[in-house]
């Protein structure tokens, strides 16, 4: 039917779910004795690497304040859920990892049942919103001067199978100068650079 294709094509349309979809899920985040600043930041250090797991990646990635994130951070680590060291190499920032009491928090993430339902539209579907919400969220991130976020994957500096004989590899980042193994390129980098 001609009037219903016209509609399913408006991009109004397509955003008024969205809208309404975050809408309803942020106020599903004061679930669980968390706030939303704290849910995003246990989901950023779940999916974060190596190079980017501390305050001020979390920071960037959030576009929020540093008061807001070192409230955030302390009081995830007073509950218990994030644990903070010292990076490795003498640097002076500071690393941020999940506790298991922490990745125990995130299998009641309200986001994780939206996901699981993502999941059980077909693979198409799937595909097609993948790729149009990730063009929507990149258009977004651009216009606001945000870094991207993106994984190694889409990256300018990743070198696939560039450090196949290092323990670390078989992938190479060229502007860390780090071998990357197979699970660290599925991660979010806040180096991260598109490729051109
Ligand atoms: S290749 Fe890019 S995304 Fe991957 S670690 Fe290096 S800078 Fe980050």
């Amino acid at each position: 039917m001609a009037g219903e294709d016209e509609e399913e094509a408006d991009g109004r349309m397509i955003v008024w779910p969205l809208e309404r979809l975050a809408r309803v899920m942020r106020a599903r985040e004061h679930e669980g004795g968390l706030n939303p600043a704290q849910w995003e930041a246990l989901r950023f250090l779940a999916r974060a690497n190596r190079f980017s797991n501390s305050p001020g990646a979390l920071t960037r990635y959030l576009g929020a304040t540093k008061g807001t994130i070192s409230q955030t951070i302390i009081a995830l680590e007073r509950k218990g859920y994030i644990s903070k060291s010292a990076r490795a190499g003498g640097r002076k920032t500071l690393s941020l990892s999940l506790t298991p009491k922490g990745e125990e928090m995130l299998k009641r993430d309200p986001w994780a049942e939206v996901a699981a339902a993502a999941q059980d539209l077909g693979g198409k579907t799937r595909r097609r919103l993948h790729r149009g919400l990730s063009a929507l969220l990149a258009g977004e991130l651009e216009r606001a001067g945000l870094a991207s976020f993106g994984l190694c994957t889409s990256c300018r500096f990743f070198r696939e199978k560039g450090r196949m004989q290092d323990s670390g590899g078989p992938h190479l980042c060229m502007l860390f100068e780090h071998p990357l193994t197979q699970e660290d390129s599925g991660r979010i980098c806040m180096a991260h650079e598109p490729r051109g």
